[in-house]
């Protein structure tokens, strides 16, 4: 099961008690159903429970509606429907609505109390929304075809500060939420605690897998470092070869000033590897040093003979 659906499991196996609680769960799936007027409700899903949570939560509102598997080439789809003319009526007088209305819009009289807000928001989430896997981003997003339904409900996640954000993609609304902790929220807001317990896991997975990676960015830091202290040698051996002076240096000298620019990126431990007989790490330090030290003494000793003409 994805992690949207085991969100949408939990929101459906929390207890709602209140008579207005019940009626705005109802409201939300009424207005996130594909059709939601004078006809009555059509609420197609891919979740079996979510078409088994509809009724039942109609059900105890007092309106009749049925539950039917559609076969179809990309698997079954579930709907919930409200269509017998008697249980339309009472689905009207339920909600206050004619279902003529030009527009569809959130009713505030509908909801309550925080516990309608709650459940209004979870039955929206149940229709037609989704949440991402934690585990690739942070993203919840509800989607309708509804205009000033996407703009009331954009208005109502921002009143609860959960900094919801409103787009169209292909002509539907999209109103989304992004960051880790606005997603936590809604998530337990809506009754998926433990789907929003998970998501807290990846957050401190990713922190750790982060810290590491600067870690290694660290190591790539002293990697640098490393070629800086090359550079250091290499630009010393450079002078040398400008002075002419390699040649009257000791036969170990040369032979390091040789391999060093043969190999101008090879750490000291593998350079020394490079010799025939390889010698040892300190031995090679030792004789890069000294290469740097003979230089620096040809130019101070210039430098000098300079200040004195
Ligand atoms: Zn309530």
């Amino acid at each position: 099961m994805s992690f949207a659906s085991e969100a949408k499991k939990e929101i459906t196996q929390k207890k709602i008690a209140k008579p207005c609680c019940l009626r705005a769960a109802c409201y939300g799936i009424a207005c996130f159903a594909k059709y939601f007027d004078a006809r009555g409700i059509v609420l197609q899903t891919e979740l079996s429970f979510v078409a088994q949570y509809a009724q039942k939560m109609f059900g105890r509102c007092g309106v009749a509606g049925t539950v039917e598997e559609i076969a179809r080439t990309g698997g079954a789809v579930y709907e919930f429907a409200v269509k017998a003319p008697e249980e339309v009526e009472k689905l009207h007088t339920l909600f206050g609505t004619t279902g003529r209305e030009p527009s569809l819009q959130i009713d505030p009289r509908l909801l309550i109390c925080q516990g309608c807000m709650a459940a209004y928001i979870a039955a929206a989430f149940l229709c037609s929304g989704t949440v991402t896997d934690p585990s690739k981003e942070y993203n919840l997003e509800i989607l309708t075809p509804r205009t000033n339904l996407a703009k009331d409900f954009e208005a109502l996640l921002a009143e609860h500060e959960f900094a919801p954000h409103r787009t169209r993609r292909k002509g539907v609304n999209l109103v989304y939420v992004k960051a880790s902790g606005h997603v936590e929220d809604l998530l337990t807001f809506m009754g998926a605690s433990s789907a929003s317990l998970r998501l807290m896991d990846q957050k401190v997975y990713k922190s750790l897998r982060n810290q590491t990676n600067r870690r290694t960015n660290c190591d790539t830091a002293n990697l640098s470092k490393t070629a800086n202290a090359n550079a250091g040698t290499l630009r010393a051996i450079q002078y040398l070869h400008e002075e002419n002076a390699l040649a009257a240096l000791p036969e170990t000298l040369r032979q390091a000033a040789e391999k060093r620019e043969q190999y101008p990126d090879l750490a000291l431990a593998e350079l020394a590897q490079q010799f025939t007989p390889a010698i040892s790490k300190s031995g090679l330090s030792h004789r890069l040093k000294k290469l740097e030290a003979v230089a620096e003494q040809m130019k101070q000793r210039k430098e000098q003979a300079a200040e004195h003409v």
